[in-house]
């Protein structure tokens, strides 16, 4: 019996991806992996975890932990987050904060919310591929966010009815962007928000790399800037703000969170309760503590360990690239992007790598909506050590040297 004919048709978009089955080949001893975007376990806070969750489980507070609990999140979580985003310039409330399971959650949501079949979702070539894969669900037509070419926005906007729907949102992560590390300037993120402005919808800012800065200032979050622009309202925003502690705390812990205008996070929490009624309460409780006694050393922590490996992985790059390879020089986050020389494939290229070197990448061309990108790969220098980044950039470095 198949029930294949009777599955949804917004199931024709949601496909396995090629390079996961590739990537299973990962486990082979001697493989070195620059493919997943993943923090370095050895760098969990995992001893105050142990205490954190030993805590709450304590007698007098497991019927709290184990029990059901709001949507909206833990108060004592949402109020440290609201006091975080002060830090960055973002002045809310915990009623403008929603606990999310983990950031991908809410990209989900917000597709949930904003798009119907035919709608325009306007995101970067490349972007994250976890962003196309939840907006797909809902069957939305993308088109290419260009900033600073002054595109005019009408343009967006037209395309987008001729297509039979509207642009609902412009996405984008401004810091150490994934997959290309690059972020965006003051400058650039207010272009996004005149964009948005002109078209009258919504930016999604993804601010899951946020805290990784290895170099250079921090640029104000674009809800900061827009903050700033309404006379410090954010009940006239337009920026919807998608942070995590994945990247910093624990990503197996599934706990990131959203800001936004309180009309928004009404809806949020009604697909919430629809959803999964609320994010584990126990996680909940033992990241705040996490969170509240360590947050800004542990971070701290992580730019130091992980500033090193990028620059030990863009010596390598100098070191054993061949002429025609150029990539970006990111300030932070967990990645380098490559871009090969025209006519090279990505995807065979990573065939051979893992055949002839056992290095493992990402090839680019899955970031890209439109099928692009060929040429392009991302490695990731967040879960290898110094000297398995030199040795695995070389080999890299052989596999392109050879004749294509
Ligand atoms: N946004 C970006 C840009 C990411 O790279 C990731 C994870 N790779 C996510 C969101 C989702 O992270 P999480 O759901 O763990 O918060």
């Amino acid at each position: 019996m198949s029930l294949s004919a009777q599955f949804a048709k917004r199931m024709s978009r949601m496909k396995a991806s090629e390079i996961r089955e590739l990537l299973k080949l990962l486990d082979q001893p001697g493989m070195l992996s620059f493919a997943g975007g993943i923090p370095d376990p050895a760098l969990f806070p995992a001893e105050a975890f142990a205490e954190a969750f030993q805590d709450a489980l304590s007698p007098g507070r497991q019927a709290r932990s184990l029990q059901y609990s709001v949507s909206e999140g833990y108060l004592p979580l949402r109020e440290w987050i609201a006091d975080h985003m002060a830090t960055l310039g973002v002045t809310c409330g915990p009623e403008q904060v929603l606990i999310t399971s983990g950031s991908q959650q809410a990209l989900d949501y917000l597709g949930k919310l904003f798009l119907s079949p035919n709608d325009t979702a306007l995101v970067g070539w490349p972007t994250y591929l976890g962003a196309i894969a939840a907006f797909n669900a809902y069957e939305p037509r993308f088109d290419q966010l260009r900033i600073g070419d002054n595109q005019p926005p009408v343009s967006y906007a037209i395309a987008a009815e001729v297509a039979g729907g509207r642009v609902k949102f412009a996405y984008l992560s401004p810091d150490f962007a994934n997959p290309t590390g690059e972020t965006l300037t003051q400058a650039e993120r207010l272009a996004v928000l005149d964009v948005a402005e002109a078209l009258n919808c919504a930016v999604i800012e993804d601010a899951a790399y946020q805290a990784l800065r290895y170099e250079g200032e921090p640029v104000a979050p674009i809800l900061a800037l827009e903050q700033a622009r309404k006379g410090g309202d954010l009940e006239a925003c337009r920026t919807i703000y998608c942070g995590t502690f994945s990247k910093t705390l624990s990503p197996g812990l599934r706990v990131g969170w959203v800001v936004a205008a309180s009309p928004v996070i009404a809806q949020l929490v009604l697909m919430k309760q629809a959803a999964d009624l609320h994010s584990a309460t126990l996680n909940q409780i033992a990241t705040h503590q996490v969170a509240a006694a360590l947050y800004e050393s542990h971070t701290a922590t992580l730019r130091a360990v992980y500033g090193r490996r990028r620059d030990a992985m863009l010596r390598a790059l100098e070191q054993h690239m061949p002429a025609g390879v150029s990539w970006v020089r990111p300030e932070g986050g967990m990645f380098v992007w490559l871009t090969l020389p025209t006519g090279q494939d990505g995807a065979a290229l990573l065939q051979r790598a893992l055949a002839q070197e056992q290095v493992a990448f990402v090839p680019g061309q899955a970031f890209f909506a439109d099928g692009s990108g060929a040429n392009t790969l991302r490695l990731s220098f967040s879960n290898s050590s110094e000297t398995q980044i030199a040795e695995g950039v070389a080999r890299l470095g052989r596999i392109l040297s050879e004749p294509q």
